[in-house]
């Protein structure tokens, strides 16, 4: 066939790729505040999801009733160093609930080959450090998903939302201009991300961290609670400004035709301010 349009495909990692309802970072952030005494509520784990960890612990300790009960523990209010102290505990613990939380999700492998035997790169970007990555990446290679290049924030200046993790992907794999590029991902912080690399932008429901949920318990819903959950986190990515929203990556090949001939017909990505 010929060359295609779409150059590029940034993937996110958990709740994209891996780790179905986005598990470990939460079971993760829930047994680091649960040593402070603090029962961290799964809404709270999750409202700021797709930061780098330690963005994510510092978001997390200014929530109102977080902070409250920090302060009525401890006596003090938290800052910098609490947060320091946190994401210092935060690696070791998420490290061991990663290595159980890192299973492919279903279809990924597959599309990506595909997507790969197209002659489309495949970068991703994370909330992980490169260190908490390197299972992840080392397990989802040895299933299958083995993407073209792979960028932490710890290698960029700045995490999401900021662009540095996508552009540095983009460099790497040599691919330009951004809107021959599309970014997937599960979360605001995600779309906000691709928004500010002049990306295409396309959210991810069903596997991802909106709706939360292991592929065993999305399962045992019924079909009306399943579809309040998946219009309530099309809205929510919607409202962020995705392009598109699908339910998990194999979905996505039919949007990836749609953003091709938007690309043929010289359109750039749409919802722009
Ligand atoms: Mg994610």
């Amino acid at each position: 066939m010929n060359s295609p349009l779409i150059r590029a495909i940034m993937l996110d990692w958990a709740g994209t790729t891996v780790d179905h309802g986005s598990m470990a970072p939460v079971l993760a952030l829930q047994a680091l505040f649960a040593q402070h005494e603090i029962d961290l509520l799964n809404e709270d784990a999750r409202r700021d999801m797709g930061l780098l960890k330690r963005d994510h612990i510092r978001a997390i300790l200014a929530l109102p009733n977080v902070r409250a009960k920090w302060s009525t523990l401890t006596g003090q209010e938290p800052g910098e160093a609490q947060v320091s102290v946190l994401f210092e505990e935060f690696g070791p613990l998420q490290m061991k609930i990663i290595e159980r939380h890192s299973k492919l999700i279903p279809g990924v492998a597959e599309t990506v080959k595909n997507w790969q035997d197209r002659g489309i790169r495949i970068g991703s970007t994370t909330g992980y450090t490169r260190q908490m990555l390197a299972p992840v990446l080392a397990q989802a290679a040895q299933d299958g998903y083995r993407p073209d290049a792979s960028v932490c924030p710890d290698e960029a200046s700045a995490g999401r939302p900021a662009p540095w993790m996508l552009m540095k992907n983009a460099e790497l794999l040599d691919v330009y201009p951004p809107i021959a590029c599309v970014k997937i991902g599960d979360t605001v912080i995600d779309i906000e991300e691709g928004r500010n690399a002049g990306m295409w932008t396309i959210g991810l429901t069903r596997t991802g961290n909106l709706i939360g949920l292991s592929a065993a318990d999305w399962e045992s819903l019924s079909l009306t609670e399943q579809q309040q959950r998946l219009r309530k986190a099309t809205e929510t990515l919607r409202s962020a400004g995705a392009d598109f929203v699908a339910e998990d990556l194999p979905a996505c090949n039919a949007i990836l035709a749609q953003i091709e001939e938007k690309l043929a017909a010289g359109l750039e990505p749409f919802a722009r301010v």
